[in-house]
């Protein structure tokens, strides 16, 4: 009779030997007592799917913050603008906090976050746990409400409309990788589970 119902049977598709199942963690294999079948995987590194939206981020990232995000013609004269633009203009006309404001969360707070994703997700590839991760981590979370681009892009969009009237424009490149960049960071958020990172952090030795 048995005795302990939590333990649980899985019979090898080869040999039909009965094996006692284990978790398992990522990337591990369980083979058979009796022939050496393998008889279950562990699940995949879910973290790999967030590392690459996350390192897809951090290209367009550089795009849309080196390359000319619109530009204006007015009677004859014409203005190219960055995303830095924005944040240069308030400055300088004296509104300090909204500039600010705009840089926080449509430069610093998404080049931490993504850069963030990247440096918690990358090392889970070569099984290594680092202090810093656990900071990383820890920023990674409070941070993401911060990263506002979609807040930016509808304010330039609002404006590109309002401005059309008077002005010629014509959209950079920049534009285009920041929209794609809204994208890509989401799902680089909504594909990471902190629960997952967590557990990876608790299941070895921090260096
Ligand atoms: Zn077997």
């Amino acid at each position: 009779m048995d005795t302990s119902p939590a333990t649980k049977a899985i019979a090898c598709h080869d040999c039909d030997q009965l094996n006692a199942a284990t978790v398992l963690k990522q990337n591990e294999k369980a083979l058979c007592s009796r022939c050496g079948s393998v008889i279950g995987r562990g699940g995949e590194n879910v973290l790999s799917r967030t590392f690459a939206f996350a390192l897809a981020s951090l290209i367009l990232l550089a795009v849309a913050n080196s390359f000319p995000f619109m530009e204006f013609k007015i009677a004859g004269r014409s203005q190219v603008a960055h995303i830095s633009t924005g944040v240069t203009q308030l400055f300088a006309e004296g509104y300090w906090e909204l500039a600010g404001m705009v840089f926080f969360t449509s430069i610093l707070a998404p080049i931490v976050v993504v850069g963030g994703l990247i440096g918690v997700t990358l090392p889970t590839f070569l099984g290594r746990r680092y202090r810093w991760m656990i900071l990383l981590g820890k920023l990674v979370g409070k941070l993401k409400v911060w990263s506002m681009m979609e807040v930016f892009l509808l304010g330039v969009i609002v404006s590109a409309i309002k401005l059309s009237a008077m002005a010629d424009i014509v959209y950079g490149p920049a534009m285009a990788a920041f929209g794609i960049l809204i994208l890509t960071s989401s799902a680089a958020l909504s594909t990471f589970n902190p629960q997952t990172f967590w557990e990876y952090m608790d299941e070895g030795e921090i260096a």
